[in-house]
């Protein structure tokens, strides 16, 4: 499964990021961890948040004017905490096996997840602040 190709923020190299994979990308030239954001759907959910990173899911709509708020920070975020987090998008409208699965009946939700499972959810469309303090308070309990 091919990612997107992102430019390196450190050299500018083009990276291929990885949809899948146990560790976090890091530039094939400068080797620094490159930011992690890509998206999923009910195809390939599972085994994109299967990773060691923190996985921050986005589910997010077209129509949703509160998701687009949100998605720069999110975008941010995934640079800030390259490394650490993989930002997964997930579009619910094409998803609806992940929209039941995590009861997703308002949106933008923001789930948390820990090797799979679901540490913490941030519903509605929060400021900068709480988005940045919610995940850096989840990577610091994972210790
Ligand atoms: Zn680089």
């Amino acid at each position: 499964m091919p990612g997107p190709v992102i430019a390196c923020p450190h050299c500018g190299t083009k990276n291929r990021l990885p949809l899948v994979a146990k560790g976090t990308p890091r530039c094939a030239h400068c080797k620094q961890p490159l930011p992690w954001l890509v998206d999923a759907g009910d195809g390939d959910f599972d085994q994109v948040v299967d990773t060691k990173a923190l996985v921050v899911v986005d589910l997010w709509a077209p129509w949703c004017g509160p998701c687009r708020m949100i998605a720069p920070v999110l975008e941010t975020l995934s640079k800030e905490l390259a490394g650490q987090v993989k930002v997964v998008k997930v579009n619910v409208d094409d998803s609806p096996r992940i929209a039941m699965k995590y009861k997703a009946q308002s949106i933008p939700m923001i789930l948390l997840m820990d090797r799979g499972e679901v540490v913490d959810t941030i519903i509605g469309a929060q400021p900068a602040p709480v988005l940045r303090s919610q995940i850096t308070g989840a990577l610091d309990r994972r210790g």
